[in-house]
């Protein structure tokens, strides 16, 4: 009966959205076997694909690595990017309780980096090409615009095909106003702060030696992260005005404040790339499937850039998302089940809600004048700076879960 009714569906699986997090869903699900369609605008629209040359930056964990390297898609991605071994904490407030300069290693953990720094664009562009190159997965160009989930299947109407399409169930990668989260009929939780980034990347006289610097100011933290030889990303979170100034600078001047900034710890900071700007607000889906639809990436859950968490939550949603799918696929069941919803929801919120919630109270520590916060704060850096195994666990769950990875992201 379910095998049945299931041959009217044109796909197993939809993903809406190829973003980075829909990109991977999209190529690990085919990876099963099933029939997938990735729909976007932007594989009808030559001029979105060159918009999507970003001007971030992203630090993956080892796990995003391994999903890559299973992808076939991390040689190219490595070339351009660089290890983090190191990450420095600099209290660069002018207030009088100041927390100490902390520094963690990743070697006091083993052999490996804390995450590599990987441009944005060139993952996308990676992800975009094995797509294009995948038997079982049809790219559709357009905007999806409306998605109804009945009985078995979900019916999908995109403006850019006269009849609508059929799938199992939808991974909706779409992004921070999913529109497929609201035909979930999935509410949300969602703030913002006084803050936007300026994120780019540029070149600079001194080594960085792989590591990473936060500089923690009222604002906001500005945090250079290492790319290949003398080159770093960058993520420069101001008031909103200040933000908007410092994004429309000349290409000399952005360089030369930058250089102020940091006290120029990289030396002569140069070769600016485009410049991206970018709102700082949080959002968290209350459920992260519901109705043959599962959220992943930013339709299910925003931080602001601190600590590298978004997009590394992001591809252990993908990830969860295709084990799954899988697993349910080797014993001829349905994809879209209610029991395959209520265990992605179950298993995600475990990561999801304890790293908004950190992410939330490291940014407001900073950015609040409350003089017990700070001394909170730098109480906490203290502690971390004195006690080793304080300090091993905060950086390993900083990096991802200690259980409950999903498996090809396991070591
Ligand atoms: C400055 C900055 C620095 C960051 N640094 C890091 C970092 O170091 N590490 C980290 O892990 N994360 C980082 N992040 C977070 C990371 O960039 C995001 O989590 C990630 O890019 C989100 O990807 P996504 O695929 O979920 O969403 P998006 O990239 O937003 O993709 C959504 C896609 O859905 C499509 N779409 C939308 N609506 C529809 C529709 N109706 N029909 C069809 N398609 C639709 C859009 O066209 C888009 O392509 C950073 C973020 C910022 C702002």
């Amino acid at each position: 009966m379910y095998n049945q009714q299931m041959k009217k569906c044109a796909y197993d699986v939809v993903v809406a959205g190829a973003g980075p997090a829909g990109l991977v869903a999209a190529l690990l699900v085919a990876g099963t076997g099933l029939k997938v369609a990735i729909i976007d605008p932007l594989f009808a629209d030559k001029k979105a694909k060159k918009a999507n040359a970003d001007a971030r930056t992203v630090a993956l964990m080892q796990g995003g690595v391994r999903l890559l390297k299973h992808l076939d898609i991390w040689p190219r991605c490595h070339k351009v990017s660089a290890p983090l071994w190191r990450m420095r904490l600099i209290d660069h407030t002018r207030r009088f309780l100041k927390a100490p300069t902390v520094t963690f290693d990743a070697h006091e953990l083993g052999d490996d980096p804390f995450a590599w720094n990987v441009p944005l664009g060139l993952l996308n562009r990676c992800l975009q090409e094995a797509a294009g190159d995948m038997q079982n997965l049809d790219l559709i160009g357009g905007r999806i615009e409306a998605v109804v989930s009945q009985g078995l299947e979900v019916e999908i109407s995109i403006d850019t095909q006269s009849n609508s399409i059929s799938s199992s169930c939808v991974i909706a990668a779409d992004g921070r106003h999913s529109l497929c989260r609201d035909a979930a009929f999935i509410k949300v939780t969602s703030w913002s702060y006084p803050q936007k980034a300026v994120a780019c990347s540029f070149s600079h006289g001194l080594p960085h030696e792989d590591m990473s610097i936060e500089f923690h100011r009222s604002a906001g933290p500005l945090t250079l992260v290492p790319l290949e030889g003398n080159r770093s990303g960058l993520v420069w979170i101001e008031k909103p005005q200040d933000a908007d100034e410092i994004f429309q600078l000349s290409d000399d001047a952005f360089c030369h404040e930058l250089e102020k900034q940091t006290d120029a710890v990289l030396g002569r900071i140069s070769k600016a790339s485009p410049r991206g700007l970018f709102p700082i607000d949080g959002l968290t889906a209350r459920h992260f499937a519901k109705n043959r639809i599962m959220l992943v990436g930013e339709a299910a859950h925003v931080l602001p850039p601190i600590g590298a968490q978004g997009l590394n939550l992001g591809l252990r949603d993908a990830a969860l998302v295709a084990e799954l799918i899988g697993d349910t696929k080797l014993v001829n069941e349905d994809v879209g089940s209610d029991r395959i919803m209520q265990t992605y929801d179950r298993r995600r919120r475990l990561d999801i809600f304890p790293r908004t919630v950190v992410v939330d109270r490291l940014n407001r520590s900073l950015i609040h004048n409350f003089a017990p916060l700070q001394g909170a704060r730098g109480l906490g850096l203290f502690m971390l700076n004195q006690i080793g195994p304080l300090r091993r666990e905060v950086m390993q769950r900083g990096m991802q879960p200690l259980n409950d990875v999903p498996r090809l992201m396991q070591a």
